[in-house]
């Protein structure tokens, strides 16, 4: 561990329980040296993230539901309360209806459509606007997609035109904070087993095909994706901005599967 966060604080929003991918970054950032805050959906995921949160030593847990904006806003008004600013934010939330994660993306409804892009895409240009007003000395944001948003991957649907819509917003905030030195970045992480990630159906599939067929014949851990966060939300990388960074063990370069595996 290095004291490359020391003096940083940061709010970490997406942690359902110790598998979800922001627990593996927040865990990287705690060992070197952040001062971190939570958010969790709801009481039920409350009683999972507190002891998590304790864990590291994080003293704020707030309740946030991204699609109610009074609790968004309590979010921040309870940050600038309590710390007066922040440097960091990671944003780890994304949902839609397991009804729709299987199938074709032809058959969406309206009604999820809209939701799915409201909490897996809109939730991060309204969290990152609060949280860039609490950087007055600039700072770092950063939130979680799938190479699902340029590519077709099975039963992923909307959930990856929500993706890209979002590495879009990225490229947006980006270029809108730039000039208070606030960078805006993703990571496009390879699949993990997740409460969300099991919502796609024949999740297992997947996860297995791109462990098969990866450059690195394997996928990720979340402490891997918190590495790459390390640097991304660390005084590492304050060249870079507008990124979306691939932590997938190299899948996204494949066109196809190796040869040798094809052979029968
Ligand atoms: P997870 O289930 O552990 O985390 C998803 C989080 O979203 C949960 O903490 C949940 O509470 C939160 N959330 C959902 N709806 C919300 C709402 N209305 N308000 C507030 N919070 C809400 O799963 P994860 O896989 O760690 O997901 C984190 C992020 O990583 C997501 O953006 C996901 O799309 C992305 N991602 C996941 C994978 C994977 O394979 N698991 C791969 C690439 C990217």
């Amino acid at each position: 561990t290095t004291t490359l966060m020391a003096g940083k604080r940061g709010l970490v929003m997406g942690v359902a329980n110790d598998h979800s991918i922001a627990w593996g970054i927040a865990k990287v950032l705690a060992s070197h040296g952040a001062e971190l805050a939570f958010t969790y959906q709801g009481e039920a995921f409350g009683r999972r993230v507190k002891p998590l949160a304790e864990s590291v030593g994080a003293k704020l847990l707030i309740p946030c539901d991204v699609e109610d904006l009074a609790s968004v806003d309590g979010v921040f008004e309870t940050l600038k309360q309590e710390w007066g600013g922040i440097d960091f934010l990671v944003h780890a939330i994304a949902f839609s209806d397991k009804n729709e994660l299987k199938g074709r993306y032809a058959d969406t409804t309206r009604e999820n459509f809209t939701r799915t892009m409201m909490i897996s895409c809109f939730s991060f240009t309204e969290v990152a606007k609060r949280a860039a007003a609490l950087m007055p000395n600039g700072g770092s944001i950063l939130t979680l997609t799938f190479g699902g948003s340029t590519r077709v991957s099975p039963n992923y649907n909307v959930m990856g035109v929500a993706k890209a819509a979002l590495e879009s917003s990225v490229r947006y905030l980006a270029s809108d904070f730039g000039g208070d030195e606030i960078r805006v970045n993703a990571i496009s992480a390879g699949p993990v087993r997740t409460l969300a990630g099991a919502g796609i159906a024949d999740a297992r599939l997947m996860y297995n095909f791109q462990r098969k067929n990866a450059p690195l014949r394997r996928t990720v851990s979340t402490e891997e994706i918190g590495g790459t966060a390390l640097y991304l939300l660390s005084d590492l990388s304050t060249g870079v901005t507008g990124e979306i960074h691939f932590v997938d063990a190299g899948y996204n370069i494949i066109a196809m599967p190796r040869l040798d595996d094809l052979k029968v």
